[in-house]
């Protein structure tokens, strides 16, 4: 549909970036226009009030989901709480640890951010591999919380993420 193309239209592609090999997608253009970027949250807003009413908190992750998850928390009247890389979060925090390619990453929350049996949607700027959005699925459960849906403005289906990822996942823009 036409809301979704206007928005489709303004992410960015650049080759060998910021690798050989890799195609970077930048969505950063369609921020600088307001219009677009209010129509974008606008999208996801209607996605979880029409299929995800019960939704308490909304779980943005470091950290380019931190560009859309604050603003539909506003909009939906609910929580926003951050997922971040280990050792930013002060306080008492519960983490989970992912193998990468190379090596390992843990991700964290605050403890007391989130209570056991919430309903949240967990969202991201793109779904590449699905590495670090099953990585935060984990984090959420063993929260107890419970992930109703993760939400992407970018996928990048060839890589066939979405087959890792046990919630249920809305992509605004599916991209080859
Ligand atoms: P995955 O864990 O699904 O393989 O990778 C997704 C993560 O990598 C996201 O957090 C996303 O921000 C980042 N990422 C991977 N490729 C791209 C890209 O082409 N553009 C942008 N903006 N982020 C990317």
């Amino acid at each position: 549909e036409s809301r979704r193309r206007s928005i489709a239209d303004k992410v960015k592609s650049y080759p060998d970036f910021p690798k050989p090999g890799i195609l970077f997608r930048d969505m950063f253009p369609l921020l600088r226009n307001p219009t677009d970027y209010r129509e974008c949250i606008n999208l996801f807003v209607e996605e979880i009030r029409e299929k995800y009413p019960s939704t308490e908190v909304v779980v943005g992750i470091e950290s380019r989901g931190f560009l859309f998850a604050p603003l539909m928390a506003q909009q939906l009247n609910v929580a926003f709480i951050p997922i971040r890389k280990a050792g930013k979060l002060p306080g008492q925090t519960i983490s989970y640890s992912y193998a990468l390619e190379y090596g390992n990453d843990t991700i964290e929350i605050t403890r007391e951010s989130i209570e056991a049996g919430q309903h949240v949607v967990v969202v991201d700027d793109l779904l590449a591999t699905g590495g670090t959005l099953s990585a935060s699925i984990e984090l959420m459960n063993k929260a107890g919380a419970s992930v109703e849906c993760c939400m992407v403005l970018l996928e990048l289906c060839d890589l066939k993420g979405r087959k890792k990822i046990k919630s249920p996942v809305y992509s605004m823009i599916p991209l080859n």
